[in-house]
């Protein structure tokens, strides 16, 4: 257990780091992070939790060696959802088990005062379907809750801090998914995706009618995340004007597309594939991540990190930043 509360650090006005992406990170040493997908991104790096748990853990030390308050296990996709899509789904408790675990060893190890977030990733089945609603409509709001819930029970048991409902789109599906995680009984953090560069939801959405819609919700944070830094810029002054409590953001600043995903235009900074292994970071070395973090800051964000294609040596050129002399 960690020494201070984070929802008490938050509310007390401190700002606290995050780690940045995981699985971009654990692409770039060498993990296959799309196994079992022959389109699309399946569970994405699910399996590296058994499989290249070593190399996880050492994602993670990374992250909190650097300076990261916060980290994120690595459980993104082991969902029953989506470890269906590779043929796991009656094994999908076993990999987020081992994500969990892999992130709380990581943090006994590297900082025994840093907080552990056990983040789940919306189904996104619209993506598979074609359909543009909600995963609560597509999934059904019992098969929806059931899915967040248990989950979300496991990685408590398995010693994690805040549950946090990330990769959301609708606000259905923000509203949904923050009531059920917050059956398991800890802090409750939301995570935002894919904003235009206008700073509305990816849905067309307004993130003023997010913040109305979870008003009275068990939820401890709101974050903007994998939405590129200019669209997350542009949505965090709206976030913190129309939320109330804490905000916080976690941008992607590329994508790595390596395999076989097709160009998708609202993850801005993406560029047309042209072969394996490519991050697209160049518009954003550490050094601009810092200034920007500093302009987050100032716009009210208490919880700042990275997420796709973010490394440790971003989160790095952050901490002086987001953390002052601490
Ligand atoms: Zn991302």
């Amino acid at each position: 257990m960690t020494a201070r509360n984070m929802v008490d650090r938050l509310k007390a006005g401190e700002a606290l780091l995050m780690d940045g992406g995981t699985g971009s990170e654990l692409q770039r040493r060498g993990v296959d992070v799309l196994k079992g997908a022959t389109s699309m991104l399946k569970a994405w790096s699910a399996t590296s939790n058994i499989e290249n748990a070593d190399v996880v853990r050492q994602v993670h030390q990374d992250y909190l060696r650097v300076g990261a308050d916060i980290i994120i296990s690595n459980n993104f996709w082991t969902t029953p959802s989506a470890m269906e899509r590779i043929g796991l789904r009656d094994r999908w408790k076993d990999y987020a088990k081992a994500a969990a675990d892999n992130a709380v060893e990581a943090r006994a190890a590297g900082n025994p005062d840093a907080y552990v977030a056990g983040g789940i990733a919306a189904p996104t089945l619209h993506v598979r379907t074609g359909e543009d609603a909600p995963d609560v409509e597509l999934m059904g709001a019992d098969a929806f809750r059931e899915e967040y819930t248990e989950h979300a029970e496991l990685l408590a048991e398995a010693g994690t801090d805040v549950i946090l409902a990330e990769y959301v789109g609708f606000i259905a599906d923000c509203v949904a998914a923050v009531d059920a995680c917050a059956e398991a009984g800890l802090p409750v953090l939301l995570g935002v995706r894919h904003l235009h560069p206008d700073g509305t939801m990816q849905f067309g959405e307004s993130l003023e009618d997010l913040a109305a819609a979870l008003r009275g919700r068990p939820v401890d944070a709101a974050l903007i995340m994998c939405s590129n830094p200019e669209a997350a810029s542009a949505g965090l002054p709206i976030l913190a004007n129309a939320f109330d409590g804490p905000v916080g953001i976690y941008p992607n600043i590329g994508y790595n597309p390596t395999g076989p995903l097709a160009n998708k235009p609202n993850l801005t900074n993406q560029l047309p594939s042209a072969g394996p292994d490519i991050l697209q970071t160049e518009s954003y070395p550490p050094s601009r991540l810092a200034e920007l973090a500093g302009e987050w800051k100032e716009m009210g964000a208490q919880i700042i990190g990275g997420c796709c294609a973010a490394g440790p040596e971003h989160i790095m050129a952050m901490r002086p930043v987001v953390k002052g002399d601490r």
